[in-house]
């Protein structure tokens, strides 16, 4: 008898070796009522934060340019592979002016394994060229000059304004604060600046940063994007996504 053939699996092109996994079905976050909303956030930030007493940010860095950097390696690639990367090289480009001049391949050799080596080389290049070109070498702490410089985005500006100068001027918005705000029915927006201008509103801004953190947090370990662990959650009874 004929066995059918299998069919291939064809990757999404960046190197997965099969199909892209499927998200668990989680139920579709309602709206929460728009009068109950303020009390109903501050009671997730208030049980997030009895959880995780200690939510921070888990790059490694002593400088507002180390964790410039170290921010830049982290996209589509988890803080401990960063963390294990930045202690070389920081030692080996210590400053602005070092990275600026930085020969291109010695670069990406040390960052090879955090993954898009060669944009984040770059990135990381170019960093440093305008930080001595326009800022005697250090990090600027103001959002406007901070998005001008390459590899900077709103994201990354928000994540060094927010805890190496602890100013908060925004809301971090990665992918685990965009999936468990809209999980929790804080935001029904999917892009990330969208989401950020729902989230500002409904916190002090005092606690932007460490929002962010808790969320960071609690995704990785309780609302993870295949599954959730609504069995274990401290928001399961309020939580409107909450399978149990
Ligand atoms: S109950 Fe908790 S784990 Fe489940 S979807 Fe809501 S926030 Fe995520």
């Amino acid at each position: 008898m004929k066995r059918k053939a299998a069919k291939a699996k064809v990757g999404s092109g960046k190197g997965e070796a099969g199909a892209k996994p499927r998200a668990a079905p989680v139920r579709k976050a309602r709206r929460i009522a728009k009068n109950a909303i303020g009390p109903y956030a501050l009671e997730v930030f208030s049980r997030l934060k009895r959880e995780y007493p200690d939510a921070h940010t888990e790059l490694d860095y002593e400088t507002p340019l180390q964790l410039a950097i170290a921010t830049i390696l982290s996209a589509q690639c988890t803080d401990k592979r960063v963390n294990m990367v930045t202690p070389l090289l920081f030692r080996t480009f210590p400053t602005a002016a070092s990275l600026a001049d930085a020969p291109p391949e010695k670069l990406e050799e040390i960052i090879k394994s955090t993954g898009f080596f060669r944009n984040k080389t770059k990135s990381l290049i170019g960093l440093g060229k305008a930080l001595v070109e326009r800022h005697n070498g250090e990090i600027p702490d103001s959002m406007e000059e901070l998005v001008k410089l390459p590899g900077i985005g709103r994201k990354t500006a928000n994540v060094i304004l927010g805890n190496a100068f602890k100013k908060n001027e925004g809301i971090v918005v990665d992918t685990h604060v965009a999936r468990v705000s809209h999980r929790l029915g804080l935001t029904r927006e999917t892009d990330p600046i969208k989401i950020e201008q729902d989230l500002m509103p409904l916190f002090p801004r005092e606690d932007w940063a460490l929002l962010s953190h808790l969320l960071i947090f609690h995704g990785r370990r309780v609302c993870e994007a295949r599954r959730p662990k609504c069995e274990i959650c401290v928001l399961n009874d309020i939580c409107p996504s909450s399978t149990v």
